[in-house]
């Protein structure tokens, strides 16, 4: 026990010695000066906090402060301990003789207590001023050493201390309580704990990244241990500077850009971008479930600053996430994020479940794709602003949360101002259909479209199976019906056109052979998309690992924004913010 030894892990080597060496501790540092200097060092204390926030290391510079007697061996009770007395150095190395540390985690029976404390008590300090007991995790003690230990403390001898250390300070009885001075170890700052970091890696010489030591420092959550740790394996790594990368690495962390990059194009429905962004970062080692994680964390704090700005104000979160979260926060509806939060926790368990992760993974992120398949409300208005003369409620863009909010306010509680009396378009129908002019129905497509929007089902598929138009103009079309189509379908169908639109139409038989039917066009379309689909690779990888499948469905951009429309209308309908209600 001669040399120290070459290498010291740097969590011990930079383990506070002194009270000034405690960081983001100072309201309990003040107050044990306040308790030295009054010599009203109290005869148990009792420190609780999490996991490596320096319970035990404080219990130990408590216990040199209490024994110290100086480099010139005259000194009384300190909180400043010299760490060059003999009793300093023991306590330090964890050898003297009358300061005993122990770990109720792993020394329960009332018997050790019997014989560690009550016996020992009795005697005097054997080189020291006092004799201390550390107890480390004292709420695992058993009921009945409690009763022992309460004994002692409550005719506590004057040269014997008492300091306990705990997680769980709820599960420590009152009566114990009641006789030690408490302190309440916080959680580091995140501000304090990157300027420990940086002082020890300047301390060691090693060089890394701000934006490294703010990714050990989110990961540490508040435990001086486990960033002095996190730190000591990161600059380990390699030579050079250690990288926010490597970091990220060791963590198994996906890059947080990218994480948001990948937020993005989920939240833009953008599924085939979401999935290749998906892959690239599993490719790069990022693990399926951890980037659902971050996912899920990214939805939480976007939410939490979308309430409260300032919580944007982190400093282990770079400039650039910032502003994204920010404006992510101002852009997306609270709604959207508490389902893609809910619809995250849920993919989490099929991830976990799941045989391969990543093809589960997969598959939630383009489920997820569709949380924004609704267009912003903003959008909806706009299209409504084009349209339909605005009501009062929808011009006033001065709601307080958000113009959005208002305006989706406004949707539904004013109903759409409708046209023409009982004939006019419903207040759900398309913007573009609220009006009676024939000039709206320039193409043989917009009476399809008109037909759709007024959710007439039976007639949309006659029209698109049965007719094949000859000739259209707005208010007169010829068609030449399949051998299938009903009879009567050329009436009915002027008849609601005219009930729709207000307007007299003459739909007219034709000997002429005319168009392929609407359905047939698609089903052209279909196949030829179909052809397509089956040569993507991401296709062919499913139809290689399971040869039964097959193709049923393929939706366009086109399908999809058609859909959100009619989602989303319903949507404002029927489901209300609370967040955004002001
Ligand atoms: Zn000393």
């Amino acid at each position: 026990m001669s040399d120290k030894p070459a290498y010291q892990v740097l969590a011990r080597k930079y383990r506070p010695e002194t009270f000034a060496d405690l960081v983001g501790q100072d309201a309990m540092v003040r107050t044990l000066k306040n308790a030295f200097a009054a010599d009203r060092i109290a005869q148990a204390f009792i420190m609780t906090g999490i996991r490596g926030t320096g319970k035990t290391t404080t219990a130990r510079i408590i216990a040199k402060g209490m024994n110290c007697i100086g480099p010139d061996g005259q000194g009384g009770p300190t909180t400043e301990p010299c760490g060059v007395c003999e009793h300093c150095v023991a306590i330090m190395e964890g050898r003297h003789v009358d300061v005993m540390e122990m770990d109720a985690a792993s020394n329960t029976g009332v018997q050790n207590i019997r014989d560690a404390i009550i016996e020992t008590v009795s005697y005097r300090a054997v080189s020291a001023r006092y004799k201390i007991f550390i107890i480390d995790e004292v709420h695992m003690l058993s009921k009945s050493a409690f009763n022992a230990l309460l004994k002692t403390l409550e005719e506590p001898p004057a040269h014997v201390k008492f300091i306990f250390a705990t997680t769980e300070i709820r599960q420590v009885p009152v009566t114990v309580l009641s006789r030690c001075q408490r302190f309440d170890l916080r959680r580091i700052e995140p501000e304090v704990m990157i300027g420990l970091l940086t002082r020890i890696a300047k301390a060691e010489q090693a060089e890394i990244s701000a934006d490294a030591l703010a990714l050990i420092t989110r990961a540490a959550e508040g435990s001086a241990r486990d960033a002095t740790s996190l730190l000591d394996q990161a600059i380990s790594h390699g030579a050079g500077e250690t990288t926010a990368d490597q970091v990220r690495a060791m963590l198994g962390l996906a890059d947080r850009g990218r994480v948001l990059d990948l937020f993005d194009m989920i939240l833009r429905g953008e599924a085939a971008e979401a999935l290749t962004e998906l892959s690239t970062q599993y490719a790069d080692g990022a693990d399926p479930m951890a980037i659902l994680r971050d996912l899920a964390e990214v939805t939480h704090w976007v939410s939490v600053i979308k309430i409260t700005p300032d919580a944007a104000e982190d400093p282990t979160i770079g400039p650039d996430e910032r502003t994204r979260g920010l404006s992510m926060a101002r852009a997306l509806p609270m709604r959207v994020l508490t389902r893609m939060w809910q619809m995250l926790l849920k993919a989490l368990e099929e991830v976990a479940a799941s045989p391969n992760a990543m093809m589960a993974a997969e598959m939630a992120v383009i489920r997820l794709t569709h949380v924004a398949d609704l267009p912003t409300p903003e959008d909806l208005v706009r299209k409504l602003k084009d349209a339909t003369p605005p009501p009062p409620s929808v011009s006033g863009n001065g709601a307080r949360m958000a113009p959005a909010a208002g305006a989706t306010q406004a949707i539904s509680r004013t109903p759409a101002p409708t046209h023409g009396g009982p004939s006019g378009p419903s207040a759900s129908t398309a913007p573009q259909l609220a009006t009676e002019a024939l000039h709206h129905y320039a193409r043989f497509e917009d009476v399809v479209g008109l037909i759709r929007a007024h959710r007439d089902v039976k007639l949309l598929v006659e029209v698109e199976t049965g007719l094949r138009l000859v000739s259209y103009q707005p208010g007169r079309i010829e068609v030449h019906p399949t051998p299938n189509a009903a009879s009567d379908l050329t009436q009915r169908l002027g008849a609601r056109l005219q009930a729709w639109t207000g307007n007299r139409w003459a739909v007219i038989v034709s000997n002429e052979e005319g168009q392929p039917t609407i359905a047939e066009v698609r089903d052209a379309a279909a196949s030829a998309l179909q052809q397509l689909a089956t040569a993507h690779p991401l296709v062919q990888a499913v139809l290689a690992q399971f040869p039964k499948a097959r193709i049923t469905d393929i939706r366009t951009e086109a399908d999809r924004a058609q859909e959100a429309a009619s989602d989303a209308l319903a949507e404002v309908e029927d489901e209300w913010d609370p967040f955004e209600d002001g």
